[in-house]
């Protein structure tokens, strides 16, 4: 793979928010930025590594309040890599996956920066696996969809061995369960919400199409939170929440002395 050459962006997917979970690339471009963009998702404890002299703008979004909007974001980028910087624009899961990244890409393409993506680990594969929860799993469900909870979900193919993975789902997460529920998953069909995955706040809650609403109101669910619905869900362990991964600990147990 090349370097990180002036005057251009790279697009890194900094996975879902454990600063193991990057990958080697995204890394090694991070680590070689001159300015670094942030959203509030992502392995934010990578940027405690980053030299002094870094410029590190934070954009970070919240559901329904975007400090920075996207077309501003779009212009940072491009104005940065136009003085000459490394400019990474570090992302939450995947830059591709719900992320906006597409877009980014092609505004600074169209100004004629260079962009390189690298890809990350998306929270819509690897947050219900901190459950034990696979999206495919032979014998049970051989295939996914992923979905914003905004979009169509009453588009969504199958029954409970089709798994449905929603992101920002848990504001509207009753109209959802009540649409999914009204067609061949029915209200039997198990749903678990894994949250803050590799957070602080991180926590597992498991009920079906027809009681995750109230289950989820009644524990007080909240944002960001990964909504896997399908029988896939059966195989959960909840067990699985204190795997070594579940805390920030794994990069300062090896720096610890021996
Ligand atoms: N590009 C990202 C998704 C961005 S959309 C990716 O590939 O993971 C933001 C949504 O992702 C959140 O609303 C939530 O549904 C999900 N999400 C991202 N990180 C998460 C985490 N650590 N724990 C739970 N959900 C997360």
């Amino acid at each position: 793979m090349n370097g990180f050459a002036p005057g251009s962006v790279a697009l890194v997917g900094g996975g879902p928010g454990h600063p193991d979970l990057i990958t080697v690339r995204g890394r090694q471009l991070l680590l070689a930025a001159d300015v670094v963009i942030v959203d509030r998702l992502g392995p934010r404890a990578l940027l405690d590594d980053l030299a002094p002299d870094v410029e590190i703008i934070d954009v970070g979004k919240q559901p329904h309040h975007h400090p920075v909007p996207q077309w501003r974001i779009n212009e940072l980028l491009v104005e940065h890599a136009r003085v000459g910087k490394r400019v990474v624009r570090l992302k939450g899961g995947d830059p591709f996956v719900f992320g906006r990244g597409g877009e980014e890409a092609e505004f600074c393409r169209a100004a004629g920066v260079p962009v390189e993506v690298v890809p990350g680990v998306t929270s819509a594969i690897a947050v219900p696996s901190i459950a034990g929860i696979p999206v495919t799993h032979r014998g049970v469900a051989a295939g996914f969809t992923v979905l914003s909870a905004h979009t169509d979900i009453d588009q969504v193919p199958g029954g409970p061995e089709h798994t449905v993975i929603l992101l920002m789902g848990v504001s509207g997460l009753a109209a959802t369960a009540a649409t999914l529920a009204a067609g061949r998953r029915g209200t039997d069909c198990p749903v678990a919400i894994v949250e803050d995955g590799y957070g602080d706040g991180q926590r597992v809650t498991i009920g079906t199409l027809g009681t995750i609403a109230a289950d989820a109101a009644a524990r007080g669910v909240r944002s960001p939170a990964v909504v896997v619905v399908g029988d896939v869900v059966r195989l959960a362990d909840p067990e699985l929440e204190h795997a070594p991964l579940a805390s920030h600990s794994t990069l300062s147990n090896r720096e610890a002395p021996q």
